[in-house]
């Protein structure tokens, strides 16, 4: 065997996340790893739960990161909230929501799917209309940010409807998160999950979830134990939960919660209102100048996130090959159109660290030098100085 160290390359991350982790949070990580009771680590506990509710606008006590990616936090929120015979509605306009559905099965209950076109935010009339249909329905789950397609829905609207019918809302904010106005208190959100590695500028493998006073009533009234073991929010309290013993549930990820708390301090230096600006303006910077060159983005303006901007492909260019010579010739990574939407779209991510100036200006000309090398029908030598017309 003669296998020597990994060596990464250093590449810019424009894609659907990860995206690029700050340097604070990689030094961050190579500190020193002690133990995950040490009460040095357990004080650190506490600011990370700290700062996570000011990351998501929240007082909820049980808000804390679970100790796997995004995903597991989906699991988290689904399979403690639902038990074997529930209904649950469910919103789909892109990939992730059909990914709630697998999840919602898989804890038994029957899924009320609600679908919009990708592209599209989900329909609050739809959501109304399920909601009177099934009355017995336990909860209304949606994403937020769809990150499959670029299309913010209206959480607050979705969550009023899901109340008035006496229903938990359950909300996939993974992309969300520090990149878009999410305020889990005053729109009344119930259970919700996000990731680490998207607009919170750090590396993946970490969830953030939070439940409401509401949901932990109907954790704790089940009738069956939660399936999950390890996510079983039963369990995790007693290593995670405000006064809690700090028993051992299973072994954090230290170095990696460093990392978190290093990118939410960041966060709260910021300020949360500060970032969702942040990754506003710079959404408008690279919108110009991609539309200068005559792309154009497949939401409509009023939906569009500012943190993935999804936008078609000039008639007769191979997107593969673009991406690679991207990749290859500029470290520069951008996300492929996904299900639906493949072979369609480009998925340009400005999320957390990414969502900065520099990124901007070499993600419009490296693309501009691909595509007029491949002979694409764009407009040339424009798209620079639209963008930096758009930074005034
Ligand atoms: C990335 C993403 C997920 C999954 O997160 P992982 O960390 O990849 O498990 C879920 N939902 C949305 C909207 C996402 O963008």
């Amino acid at each position: 065997m003669s296998i020597t160290s990994f060596n990464p390359p250093v590449r810019t991350l424009m894609g659907p996340g990860p995206s690029d982790v700050h340097p604070r949070v990689t030094g961050a990580m190579a500190r020193p790893c002690i133990g995950h009771l040490d009460p040095a680590f357990v004080g650190m506990m506490d600011e990370v739960k700290t700062m996570l509710q000011y990351a998501y606008q929240t007082k909820n006590q049980l808000t804390i990161p679970v100790s796997a990616p995004g995903s597991a936090g989906m699991e988290t929120t689904f399979q403690n909230l639902l038990e074997h015979g529930d209904k649950a509605i469910i919103a789909q306009n892109g990939v992730f929501g059909g990914r709630m559905k697998e999840v919602a099965e898989r804890c038994g209950a029957t899924a009320i799917m609600v679908e919009d076109d990708w592209g599209k935010p989900v329909d609050p009339q739809k959501i109304e209309d399920a909601c009177k249909a099934h009355p017995d329905a336990k909860l209304v789950a949606f994403v937020h940010a769809e990150t499959s397609t670029g299309a913010r829905s209206d959480a607050e609207t979705i969550c009023k409807i899901a109340h008035d019918h006496d229903m938990l809302t359950l909300v996939d904010a993974v992309t969300s998160i520090g990149g878009s106005e999410l305020r889990v208190d005053d729109w009344g959100i119930d259970a919700i999950y996000s990731g680490t590695q998207k607009c919170l500028s750090c590396t993946p493998g970490i969830s953030p979830v939070s439940f409401s006073e509401r949901a932990i009533e109907v954790i704790t009234s089940r009738k069956s134990r939660v399936q999950s073991w390890f996510l079983d929010t039963n369990l995790v309290m007693g290593y995670w939960g405000a006064n809690a013993k700090r028993a051992y549930h299973h072994t954090a990820p230290v170095n990696a919660l460093y990392a978190l708390h290093e990118s939410l301090v960041m966060l709260q230096d910021e300020g949360i209102e500060n970032s969702w600006a942040r990754h506003k303006k710079n959404h408008l910077v690279l919108r110009a100048g991609l539309e200068a060159m005559g792309l154009s983005f497949i939401v409509d303006e009023e939906h569009r996130l500012s943190q993935l901007n999804a936008v078609t492909i000039p008639e007769g260019i191979d997107e593969a090959v673009v991406r690679s010579r991207l990749l290859n010739d500029f470290n520069l990574e951008i996300g492929a159109g996904l299900g639906a939407l493949a072979g369609k779209v480009w998925r340009i991510g400005l999320m957390g660290h990414s969502s900065r100036a520099e990124n901007i200006f070499l993600c419009i000309a490296a693309l501009e030098a691909v595509m007029s090398d491949m002979g694409a029908d764009i407009n040339t030598g424009v798209a620079l100085s639209a963008a930096q017309n758009a930074m005034k």
